[in-house]
């Protein structure tokens, strides 16, 4: 009989259960990853209310969760870079390799992406995952399974990063601080920028930010943005990075960066629809840039991770057991006043 595993499964929104499958077997090209943790992110916890995000739709039980990190415990017989023992992270989109946007090193748009946990293809909230060993990558020794999962979401913020084309004198603004917002702090730290400011409605959320070493914090309800910006810093804004897809946030962005200024837009809005003042964004040659996922950043945030200054484990605010999946989603959904990243352990003995 084939060996079971312990893997979280979403039947339908809302009915979420630990169930005894079959561990997979890694194919010629794949490892067998043995997983230590996983984050909730915040599509994982939009799957598990509403069954779907845009045109993904959950049409039959699917396994949650793609910001893993394990050790590999088999590999295919195929696999040069790895081998049994390592402790990787997971990237968790696997492209096809072949399109125009695949050769053109742009794989984050690949129309044929296998990505973990995005209907139909299964997650890793599951003692046991494989993965295509060219998206596995090693952590050094002094990297811990939990930065190598948050691998996942900084990345986001890293290639908002180089989208932004962002250096060390620039002077940054990114408007709203969930997970992704307060990883893209670090990721502002890991290309030297220095002058780093944070706005979000959530007086917990700027704390944090404040204590992972943004220079101030603005507070949207507390009146305009740009004056609170110009206060505290005496600077303008030429960089500003919105991952809060609030409509109004996101309609405001063009009034608030410098003439000649860059916007890179992360957070989804929540509406299809937002007004933006085009005159004015023609007016002052204002670069406005998309965000999608990230391409090319698990090998260099891995290495960034070394930077003094950078510590992606503040944002980790709650820790659950994968038999505690359900309480796990829950907190993410209803709590976000006190949780920010809430991670899950396969084995409750690995929670420190
Ligand atoms: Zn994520
Ligand atoms: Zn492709």
């Amino acid at each position: 009989m084939q060996p079971l595993m312990k893997a979280a499964v979403l039947n339908k929104p809302k009915d979420i259960e630990v169930k005894q499958i079959p561990i997979p077997k890694p194919k010629r090209n794949e490892a067998l990853v043995k997983v230590h943790c996983i984050g909730v992110c915040g599509s994982d916890v939009h799957y598990y209310e509403h069954g779907r995000i845009g045109r993904y739709v959950v049409e039959k039980p699917i396994i949650l969760g793609h910001e893993v990190s394990g050790t590999v415990i088999e590999i295919g017989e195929d696999v040069k870079n790895l081998q049994i023992g390592d402790r990787v992270a997971i990237e968790p989109g696997i492209p096809c390799g072949e399109c125009p946007h695949c050769r053109s090193g742009r794989y984050n748009l690949c129309d044929a992406v296998e990505f973990m946990a995005t209907p139909p293809f299964d997650g890793a909230w599951a003692e046991y995952v494989t993965v295509n060993s060219d998206f596995l990558f090693k952590l050094p020794d002094d990297v811990s399974f939990e930065e190598g999962a948050l691998i996942e979401p900084l990345s986001v913020g890293f290639h908002a990063m180089r989208r932004g084309n962002v250096g060390p004198g620039d002077n940054l603004l990114i408007t709203g601080l969930g997970p992704i917002g307060l990883l893209t702090i670090e990721a502002a730290k890991m290309f030297g920028v220095t002058e780093i400011y944070g706005s979000d409605v959530v007086g917990f959320r700027r704390d944090l930010a404040l204590e992972m070493g943004v220079k101030a914090v603005l507070d949207p309800t507390k009146g305009d943005l740009l004056e609170q910006f110009r206060e505290v810093s005496g600077n303008k804004i030429d960089v500003l990075i919105e991952t809060s897809g609030n409509a109004q946030a996101v309609s405001e962005t063009i009034r608030l960066v410098k003439r000649g200024g860059k916007i890179v837009y992360v957070g989804l809005p929540t509406v299809d629809q937002v007004p933006m003042d085009m005159t004015a964004m023609i007016d002052a040659e204002i670069d406005m840039l998309g965000v999608f996922r990230y391409v090319h950043t698990y090998a260099d945030a891995i290495q960034s991770l070394a930077h003094p200054l950078v510590d992606l484990t503040k944002v980790i605010t709650d820790q659950y057991s994968l038999n505690e999946i359900k309480t796990a989603v829950e907190v993410a959904l209803n709590e976000k006043e006190k949780s920010i990243k809430v991670m899950i352990y396969p084995n409750a003995k690995d929670i420190k």
